[in-house]
């Protein structure tokens, strides 16, 4: 999809009682979760969802004239709802409706608009991976708390396409994630362009929750969040002296012991070149201070090899920062000159061979550290969210790591366990990305 085409769009008709609107409501969470826009109208919509009912004669009809006029209008229509159970009443008078589920069928409804509209990926701007809406596991859902970005890091275009931040309101972030978690979501990946500014551009204004007053703050959206009973995983985290504030709230497993911190460097000078958001931070300090705090802090991070005008003592601060941080994860860039970017203007552009090779390096570099990190987790107990179960064993992710970017734990005896659900395991080896476990016993 290219940056200009709209989002895919979904039309939504709900008839019947409260119990076809809280399915309706699911649904709608569900598409706005993965990013599809929902239309008032039939104009503009890619498709049409009617959720039906079929208490009465006269609500069969009423449900039968919204398909009609959804197909007339549109064209492209899917049934749910409680006419949707009398498939062969809705195909006698609608051959064309492209699937009928019944009623609390939600994702039977997903797969179906899967089927006919994926959702869109723009890899430049979004921030949910493909894989992640394509298999849609279930047990895991990512969370927009705001749009746009206050910053203007010089390699980036994205606050010239999305505009400065817009936080959502509290409210309307804590009811989605609500009802993801009712909807038996395990895990919600909190995601922004800059999630520790959440609420900045409100004046962190208050907002209520279940008639409780709350601040639009990382903070208070942190604690609320961790009172869901779910994992709750923060990522695209700036190290501002706010955020020290979560750490507590994840030594106490109120929230995942997890940090997605992008610092794309450690040289102050290119850190400033870049304009990142607190690029005067002392970062190691940081690290250390968090890590005395929550020991088993998972930090995950990427960085910009070859920007432009970094020399090699440059380079090699950042592999000594690396040396010292002892991140868990990271991934890493050579730098491309973005069309529009203000960094395509700084002096010492660095040849694409030079940019990629310390890009390789960096993550050969960072091999050892990451497998030393996960050595130290064997023998451990841990727990894991189950992703797959096969004859050969489970597949699963400890809170150490999200799903799509981090590793997995191969459960080599987790034939019994089920997909979605957590379960305790002792991990027994571990190779440069994956760990390995069996059942902890007394699973
Ligand atoms: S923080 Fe920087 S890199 Fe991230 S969206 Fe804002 S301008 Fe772009």
């Amino acid at each position: 999809m290219s940056r200009m085409q709209k989002e895919p769009t979904i039309g939504f008709v709900s008839l019947g009682c409260p119990k076809a609107t809280v399915d309706s409501e699911l649904i709608l969470t569900r598409l706005r979760a993965e990013g599809y826009r929902i239309s008032g109208s039939y104009d503009g919509a890619d498709l049409v969802v009617v959720n039906t009912c079929g208490f009465i004669d006269a609500a069969v009809e009423e449900s039968l004239d919204a398909i009609g006029e959804a197909l007339a209008e549109n064209g492209k229509v899917i049934v749910t709802g409680c006419l949707g159970a009398r498939e062969e009443v809705v195909r006698a008078a609608h051959p064309q409706v492209l699937a009928v589920t019944g009623p609390h069928a939600a994702q039977e409804v997903m797969n179906a608009v899967h089927a006919q509209l994926p959702p869109a990926h723009e890899p430049f701007i979004d921030l949910v991976p493909p894989q992640g809406i394509r298999i849609t596991p279930q047990h895991y859902a990512y969370l927009k708390i705001s749009e746009g970005c206050n910053h203007r890091c010089s390699f980036c275009i994205i606050p010239s396409l999305r505009g400065d931040l817009v936080s959502r309101p509290i409210a309307e972030v804590m009811l989605e994630a609500e009802k993801l978690a009712q909807a038996g979501v395990k895990e919600l990946l909190v995601i922004s362009q800059d999630t520790s500014a959440y609420g900045v551009d409100v004046k962190y204004r208050t907002g209520f929750v279940n008639g409780r007053p709350l601040k639009t703050r990382l903070l208070e959206l942190a604690r609320a969040l961790g009172e869901l009973g779910i994992w709750i995983r923060l990522h695209y985290v700036y190290p501002y002296p706010s955020v020290d504030a979560l750490i507590p709230l994840m030594a106490e497993g109120k929230i995942l012991p997890y940090l997605d911190v992008p610092f794309q460097h450690a040289s102050p000078r290119i850190l400033k070149l870049m304009k990142r958001p607190a690029s005067s931070e002392n970062n190691l300090e940081r690290i250390r201070a968090w890590r005395a705090i929550c020991p088993d802090l998972t930090i995950r991070s990427t960085f910009i090899t070859g920007f432009p005008g970094e020399t090699e003592a440059e380079f090699e601060a950042l592999l000594d920062f690396l040396e010292e941080a002892q991140l868990d994860r990271v991934g890493a860039f050579a730098y491309s000159p973005v069309e529009g970017a203000s960094a395509n203007e700084l002096p010492g552009a660095l040849p694409a061979e030079v940019r990629e090779a310390r890009r390789q390096q960096l993550m050969e570099f960072q091999e050892d550290i990451s497998t030393r990190r996960l050595e130290a987790k064997i023998g451990r107990r841990l727990q894991v969210l189950v992703e797959e179960v096969d004859e050969e064993g489970a597949v699963a992710r400890s809170q150490g790591d999200a799903p799509e970017i981090d590793g997995l734990v191969h459960v080599t005896d987790g034939q019994e366990l089920a997909v979605g659900e957590f379960a305790m395991v002792e991990i027994t080896d571990c190779d440069v990305h994956d760990l390995y476990a069996r059942v902890a016993p007394g699973q």
